[in-house]
């Protein structure tokens, strides 16, 4: 059981009320409420002013009819969303999620997590999320096309680079940006280059978008990993999922030393005690989209069906999936093989009574909200040179995530640190994107 300050039970009872059913979305408020109890004693004004109330409604949810024809010919129905979460710091900015389980309450923790996810990257962007119940899987290249551009047919009139910037998220990738982006500029007639990030190197993408979120994380746990005087060398990690974000965490792991031991997708997973040949997972996931069975068939290792990939032993592990993938069996599992450190790629992987296994455990942890945050943050560099009409080279851009990371990384812990709670990165990073935000409403008067 989570415990929030009572000053701030009734808004949390508020939080059920309105959204009720929406479990997801009433899990990621109660783990940032937990964490506001020195926020509401230190900073009394945020309650005077309903602070907390207003950043738990969002500012605009618009949900719509997405019709599309399938190759037979049959007309498909789909539902759209987008939630408009928070614009105190900048245009509402987070991803379009295409996956069967996505409903109201996924679109709205998403979101809910977005607004301190980029607060805490500085930049100038508020927090939003989108996506639909459509299911990518099995579908030809028409299909998407067609789909994505009856879904933009009905957001665009939402969408604006200062308004509301959409990205990419599980199920959208490069291609789906594509087609959204075409659809939008033949709508508008505008070729608004920052309307979307996550688009292609030729046509107003940004160099280690692709690779940021997981290459952010990785810098992230390098950050935790010295302050223990410790670093990637030699490390055994695994790797859950085995998507976007999957695919660049373990290749910045290769890359500073350690061992990626196992990847998954969502059938099982496979483990390669020689260490994960990378380049035949991403031939396998972005060229042929096939399935992480057929590592094992074309290249050996161990391949469990279903099963929990944290039963295999590591000393660093990176849930980078999907939400609530790491519950208490995983997280006692990882306790009991040694396992020192969880950082989430995903969005809020982990269950809050895993976490707390895992914290109880001693073992060091870092929130998605933190050590993910670099996809949005190099999002926000690409929207900065389509401004410019510039583009930077990778190694450029890659040195400015890094450091977005280090500054990330040092502002969770030194806020932790005043908040009279060293080492909780938890609360370090809730308190740090929550105040910032909070400010920011105070500022702008009453909206
Ligand atoms: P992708 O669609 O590229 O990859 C998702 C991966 O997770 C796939 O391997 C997929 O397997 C697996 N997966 C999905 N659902 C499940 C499930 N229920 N059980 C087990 N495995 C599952 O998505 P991303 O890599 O972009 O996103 C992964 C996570 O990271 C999400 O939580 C997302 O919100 C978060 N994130 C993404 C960012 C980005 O820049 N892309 C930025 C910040 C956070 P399968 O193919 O079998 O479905």
């Amino acid at each position: 059981m989570i415990n929030i300050d009572p000053s701030l039970e009734p808004v949390y009872d508020t939080v059920l009320k309105r959204n009720a059913g929406e479990v997801e979305f009433h899990q990621a408020v109660l783990e940032v409420l937990a964490n506001l109890t020195p926020v509401v004693k230190k900073r009394p004004e945020y309650t005077r002013a309903s602070v907390i109330e207003r950043i738990c409604e969002p500012e605009r949810q618009i949900i719509f009819r997405v019709p599309w024809v399938d190759d037979e010919g049959r007309i498909q129905i789909n539902r759209g969303f987008r939630v408009e979460f928070n614009s105190a710091l900048g245009p509402y900015k987070g991803g379009l999620r295409f996956h069967p389980s996505v409903y109201l309450g996924i679109i709205k923790f998403l979101g809910f997590e977005q607004i301190f996810k980029n607060a805490l990257t500085t930049m100038p962007i508020g927090g939003g999320k989108g996506g639909s119940d459509f299911d990518p899987k099995g579908r030809s290249d028409g299909e998407i096309m067609r789909f994505c551009q009856s879904f933009m047919t009905e957001l665009y009139r939402h969408l604006g680079e200062y308004t509301d910037v959409p990205a990419g998220d599980i199920g959208v990738g490069g291609r789906e940006i594509g087609y959204l982006f075409g659809q939008y500029k033949r709508i508008t007639n505008r070729y608004e280059a920052g309307v979307l990030t996550g688009k292609g190197l030729t046509w107003g993408g940004s160099q280690v978008r692709t690779e940021a979120t997981g290459y952010g994380l990785v810098f992230f746990v390098q950050e935790m990993l010295a302050a223990d005087k410790s670093s990637f060398d030699g490390l055994r990690v695994v790797v859950s999922g085995s998507g976007n974000v999957a695919i660049y965490a373990a290749e910045k792991v290769l890359q500073l030393g350690g061992t990626v031991l196992a990847m998954s997708d969502s059938n099982g997973y496979i483990v390669d005690e020689a260490g994960i040949d990378l380049d035949l997972i991403k031939d396998l996931k972005e060229v042929r989209r096939a399935r992480i069975a057929d590592y094992a068939t074309e290249k050996g290792g161990n391949y469990v069906e279903g099963g929990s990939i944290w039963d295999v032993p590591c000393d660093v592990a990176l849930p980078c999936a999907t939400q609530n993938e790491l519950g208490d069996a995983g997280a006692a599992a990882l306790v009991k093989s040694g396992c020192q450190y969880v950082a989430e790629g995903a969005n809020m992987p982990t269950t809050p009574t895993a976490t707390a296994i895992l914290r109880e455990g001693g073992i060091k942890f870092a929130p998605g909200k933190a050590a993910n945050a670099g996809g949005v943050a190099t999002s926000a560099l690409e929207m900065q040179q389509n401004a410019s009409r510039d583009s930077w080279a990778f190694d450029y851009a890659e040195q400015r995530l890094h450091e977005i990371m280090t500054t990330i990384y040092a502002n969770c812990a030194t806020t932790a640190d005043e908040y009279g709670l060293p080492g909780d990165l938890v609360a370090g990073a809730n308190i740090a994107g929550f105040t910032q935000v909070a400010d920011a409403m105070l500022a702008l008067g009453l909206i």
